[in-house]
């Protein structure tokens, strides 16, 4: 850069050399005004000059220095500081780091926080979304579980309706009355042997079934005097009819049972002379009359 211009057409400032060889603003403005005109023209053309005697070593007892910038601002600045009688014009730009830092922490913190707000409002909105989403999903299998459940309810009603018809179809079609056993008529109702005979007897092999004469509720099975084991069982019309001598019960006390029901074995227990069905019936629960008259009033022949 030692380069000296003023034989190739350009102009050259000078400036009275100074102690550090550069000059700063504020100070040109304080210099004469010959002086100052040249300085300050170097420094408002952005004064990226090198002084020629320090460089090169071409000390000639003054620096000079060369303008590189556009020459309407070198005139600007040649204009705004040639004028004799300005007042001093101090541009002073004061900067305090700290307030400075203070500042663009305060803005850079300001900016974090908006974008913290809108991540949190971001994610708030997101989480309340899926809150939504998934109530809604809950919503939607609670109502389907109740749809499958009254679809249910109503299935079972119908089968309930279904069985409940089709249970009285049957009880419909069932006899009334039924012979008690299959077998010999071998003894009747009344005076035998010196003593009153309140039953018939019906003798077959030990083990044949032995039915409930019509539909009703067993009211004592088990052991009887007498009649080593029998059953009970009263029907609506308050009647009671009884099965002596069983030689097994298969209903209990409190069961429902029905016309033509197996509800004990012939058998041969308590005072027998062989094995038999002693059948007895009792009016009203405890009138004793002969069954084969009240069993021919209801079509069934012993
Ligand atoms: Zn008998």
């Amino acid at each position: 850069m030692a380069r000296h211009t003023k034989g190739r057409g350009r102009r050259a400032f000078t400036a009275p050399r100074t102690q550090s060889g550069t000059r700063s603003h504020r100070a040109e403005c304080d210099r004469k005004p010959v002086s100052g005109r040249v300085a300050a023209a170097v420094v408002a053309a952005g004064a990226l000059a090198t002084g020629v005697g320090a460089a090169g070593g071409l000390d000639t007892g003054e620096t000079r220095f060369l303008p590189v910038a556009a020459g309407s601002d070198l005139a600007a600045a040649l204009v705004h500081t040639s004028a004799p009688s300005s007042p001093e014009i101090r541009t002073v730009h004061a900067v305090e780091p700290a307030f400075e830092a203070a500042k663009l922490m305060r803005s850079e913190g300001l900016l974090v926080r908006q974008h913290v707000d809108q991540a949190i409002r971001h994610a708030s909105e997101g989480y309340t979304a899926r809150q939504a989403e998934l109530k809604r999903q809950q919503d939607a299998a609670a109502a389907e579980r109740a749809r499958v459940d009254a679809e249910n309810a109503r299935i079972a009603a119908e089968q309930a309706r279904v069985a409940e018809q089709k249970a009285a179809e049957e009880a419909a079609k069932r006899p009334k009355v039924v012979k008690p056993a299959e077998g010999q008529f071998t003894s009747g109702f009344g005076a035998r042997w010196g003593t009153s005979h309140y039953g018939v007897d019906i003798a077959n092999s030990i083990g044949t079934p032995i039915l409930s004469a019509m539909d009703g509720v067993v009211v004592e099975a088990g052991p009887a005097s007498g009649f080593g084991l029998w059953v009970r069982v009263q029907h609506n019309d308050g009647t009671i009819t009884i099965y002596g001598h069983v030689n097994e019960t298969l209903v209990s006390a409190g069961q429902q049972v029905h016309a033509g029901q197996q509800i004990a074995t012939m058998g041969n227990r308590g005072q027998s002379t062989g094995p038999h069905l002693h059948f007895e019936v009792w009016l009203n629960g405890s009138q004793k009359i002969d069954p084969v008259g009240w069993l021919g009033e209801r079509g069934i022949t012993l």
